[in-house]
């Protein structure tokens, strides 16, 4: 069977940023628990034997955990799953929250990409983001995990911030690029409800860049990364070349993953499972040998050609029609003639024998192509 992903969520993180809605909860105190409900969820995937080529490790902060902790969980996958000799792992970790004992066990498991949540190099913008970290803490963590024999470390930014201005981004692209990471995720900010970014908004007092400023903070970023030898391979990933990320590739590629811990997705077997997204309630079912899963959608032919298309598109390389047609039985244009020549025409796409592909154009305007495809 062909190797597949592996995703590990750990939902723990010091303190709630501002802007996250990601499933991430001030409970480090669960931790032995969860670890234990872990245990049980990655053991009931032994009997199968499965391969997997690429591991991500996220959350949440999974640096936040003990480093016998991270060994505790690193020793679980290492006997649930068969981790190819050549797999992509990944560890998701905020500047502050590293140190030198936990990138050793990090390393002896055979953790080879680390991914920084750096996002600005201001500390004023850091303070309104509600992260914990420094700006000394993305130097001292950077420079561990190279000391450490890291040699494949994403950084994540954020334009878009309130208050930011055009030259603080620079600046941010910038001393991001002079430390020379292999890989730069820039995402712009999308105030999400539940947060306390969507509260101060609804107050009117959160105070964020225009649009068009907004646009051009992207573009900036696109112009900046490319010029320092990054390849955009994604609408927000850039990578030096051959560091692309494995793991994402198979989201965007609407591969096959495995996802354990609360909150995680699987997309196994022709089916979309979502675990329960509480600390609580996840270990709570473990423990008590119950499934962990809420959501259940099998994927359909149509589903699955169609999430091919969103997704794909979002690479700048796009969708390989020989690919789609090997999968589908279907070139693409003739599973969707009007949808595809509509955006031809629009010039937001542009079409080839091997591709479909995002125009640059139409890089500001992403979703509206994406969402053509539902
Ligand atoms: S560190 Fe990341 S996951 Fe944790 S609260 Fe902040 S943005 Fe969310």
């Amino acid at each position: 069977m062909a190797a597949t992903g592996l995703y590990v969520h750990i939902p723990f993180c010091l303190q709630k940023c501002h802007y996250c809605d990601f499933p991430s909860y001030p409970l480090r105190h669960l931790a032995d628990e969860y670890l234990r409900a872990m245990a049980r969820e990655a053991e009931n995937y032994i009997a199968q034997d499965i391969s997997v080529g690429t591991v991500f490790i996220g959350g949440g902060t999974p640096t936040c955990l003990a480093s016998e902790e991270l060994e505790r969980l690193l020793a679980l996958l290492q006997r649930s799953f068969f981790i190819a000799a050549n797999a992509e792992f990944t560890v998701e970790a905020n500047p502050g929250t590293v140190t030198a004992e936990k990138l050793e066990v990090l390393k002896a498991y055979g953790v080879n990409r680390l991914s920084f949540g750096v996002q600005a190099f201001q500390p004023e913008l850091l303070a309104k983001l509600g992260r914990l970290h420094t700006v000394a803490d993305v130097y001292a963590g950077f420079t561990l995990a190279r000391e450490r024999g890291f040699a494949n470390i994403n950084l994540d930014l954020m334009s878009g911030l309130p208050g930011q201005s055009m030259g603080q981004w620079r600046e941010t692209l910038d001393k991001a690029i002079a430390l020379q990471p292999e890989h730069i995720a820039a995402y712009s900010l999308k105030v999400e409800e539940g947060t306390l970014f969507h509260r101060q908004m609804r107050a009117g007092c959160l105070s964020l860049p225009d649009e068009e400023t907004d646009a051009a903070m992207t573009a900036a970023a696109r112009e900046r990364l490319r010029a320092a030898g990054f390849e955009h391979y994604e609408i927000s990933n850039f990578a030096k070349p051959g560091c692309r990320s494995r793991h994402n590739l198979r989201y965007w590629r609407n591969e096959t993953y495995i996802g354990i811990g609360c909150a995680a997705w699987s997309y196994w077997d022709g089916v979309r499972r979502g675990n329960v997204t509480g600390v609580a309630d996840y270990i709570a079912r473990m423990l008590a040998g119950q499934p962990a899963t809420a959501e259940r959608e099998p994927v359909t032919r149509q589903g699955a050609m169609s999430e091919t298309m969103m997704l794909g598109l979002r690479l700048r390389q796009g969708v390989s029609r020989p690919d789609f047609a090997a999968r589908f039985g279907i070139d693409p244009l003739e599973a969707y003639p009007e949808i595809i020549a509509g955006l031809v025409r629009q010039k937001l796409i542009a079409v080839d024998a091997g591709r479909i592909c995002l125009t640059e154009r139409a890089l500001p305007v992403g979703n509206l192509v994406f969402g053509a495809f539902v």
